[in-house]
């Protein structure tokens, strides 16, 4: 098959390169000539582990290529995926969808032959009647349908997640276009991921759905992790009492600083407005936004708390940026309003992420950045961990101890164990335990 993918982001260059190493023939459209260029140079413009090799031998094999220019992206394609961004519209929430219009705009005038249409942006219901009817009334004698097919990888995972899917879904009753979709999927069939065929609107409302319940479900295990620390127990005993019941599952129930991320927030945002548009308010879902909200700052004030109310001229020594390891990604991280908490308060901050920090400083001011952790601590009042990466987790906390002016550890991400932590001499908070 002939793909075209506009928009070569996180979702749009992981797509186009493992469509391509299943054997498609696969061009990436983007209007950012600084991704483009990079990606001819053979550089990766995201961090996204193993992303380098699998777009390489992609190249190298003929299969990927990479153009800013729809002429070429869109001569003559068998489906046209739309993976631009689909970040919330300021002010009230809504889902921006200005860049998938500006797209299905720019596809409209080139398509000459029966072409589908791919929606695997995340898009409110009836995004996709839209975009038809702005192909159809740009270009009337179109031979086209739109699918809606939501995308579920995870960054930090994402070839895996798309190789290997729990579950692909295709919005859409076209029969020529499932049938193209069915041959565009089949090596995952193969590979024994259910594809599962619904209606367009059921598609798109099935990504906001399993958003908002996995937003609820690290929103519950962040509560009781907070009634643990009232109550005298630890939140991953009771985790994993709840966890191993398989009727609740044992993923997502990792308490922490509170979710954050290029999707979860601007999607359970954009499913409350589609609510309240369509007069069926989401109750459980309002309560895990504002929940969730108000946790990152909160996480500031218990860094405060555990460095004995006071923080003003003082130094903070905080260990990853990004709102999740494996990523380069700061949309939404919860370590920018923790950090934002603490130079209130009068703090210094100095950080480390291991892939993070060129995005963190368009987001961040004020912060003093390290090449590695430990040139990070010496000399703070204490130490914060914000994000969980492995190379996080086995430090010398002897070493640790010798650099920070006192010992004192925040670990908002229970990367260690609290005996090991305080036998080492340090006063250490952690999250629900
Ligand atoms: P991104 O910002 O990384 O990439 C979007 C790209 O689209 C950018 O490079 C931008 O330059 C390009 N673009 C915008 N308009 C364009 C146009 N008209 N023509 C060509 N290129 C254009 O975004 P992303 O993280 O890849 O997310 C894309 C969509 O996928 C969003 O709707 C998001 O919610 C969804 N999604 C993201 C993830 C994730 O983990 N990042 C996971 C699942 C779904």
């Amino acid at each position: 098959m002939r793909i075209t993918m506009i928009g070569s982001g996180y979702v749009g260059l992981v797509s186009g390169a493992c469509f391509a190493d299943f054997g498609h023939d696969v061009i990436c459209f983007d209007k950012d000539e600084a991704k483009i260029t990079a990606l001819h140079e053979g550089r990766i413009p995201i961090f996204e582990p193993g992303l380098d090799h699998l777009v390489a031998s992609n190249v190298a094999a003929g299969r990927l290529s990479f153009t800013t220019q729809a002429a070429d992206a869109l001569a003559d394609p068998d489906a046209i995926f739309i993976a631009v961004g689909t970040p919330s519209r300021r002010g009230d929430g809504h889902a921006d969808l200005s860049y998938v219009y500006g797209a299905a705009a720019e596809i409209a005038p080139f398509l000459k032959r029966f072409t589908v249409v791919v929606d695997k942006s995340t898009v409110p219901v009836g995004t996709g009647d839209e975009v038809e009817r702005i192909i159809r009334e740009t270009n009337p004698d179109a031979d086209f349908a739109v699918i809606s097919n939501p995308e579920f990888l995870r960054e930090g995972a994402a070839i895996d997640d798309f190789k290997r899917p729990d579950r692909v879904v295709i919005g859409g009753d076209d029969r020529r276009a499932l049938d193209v979709m069915r041959q565009i999927y089949r090596p995952l069939v193969i590979g024994r991921s259910p594809v599962i065929e619904m209606s367009r609107r059921g598609a798109e409302l099935t990504k906001y759905a399993g958003n908002a319940f996995l937003a609820t479900k690290i929103t519950f295990i962040n509560e009781i992790a907070d009634l643990c620390e009232k109550v005298g127990a630890d939140v991953h005993e009771v985790a994993r009492g709840i966890g191993l019941d398989n009727r609740i599952g044992a993923k997502f129930l990792h308490p922490g600083p509170g979710f954050g991320g290029s999707c979860f927030p601007k999607d359970t945002l954009a499913l409350l407005k589609t609510a309240q548009d369509y007069e069926a308010p989401q109750r459980i879902v309002e309560t895990v936004v504002a929940v969730n909200d108000s946790r990152k700052r909160a996480m500031g004030r218990k860094v405060i708390q555990a460095m004995g109310g006071e923080v003003r001229g003082k130094t903070i020594a905080v260990l990853g940026l990004t709102f999740k390891q494996n990523t380069d990604d700061m949309r939404d991280s919860p370590a920018i309003a923790i950090i934002e908490t603490l130079q209130d308060a009068g703090a210094e901050i100095h950080a480390h992420d291991p892939e993070g920090m060129e995005q963190a400083k368009l987001v961040l001011r004020d912060v003093t950045y390290f090449g590695n952790a430990y040139d990070t601590m010496a000399g703070a009042d204490a130490l914060v961990f914000i994000t969980e990466w492995d190379a996080f987790r086995a430090l010398d906390l002897a070493r640790i101890k010798s650099l920070l002016k006192t010992p004192v550890m925040i670990d908002l991400r229970n990367l260690y164990p609290r005996d090991l932590v305080e036998d080492a001499g340090f006063s250490y908070t952690a999250v629900g335990r």
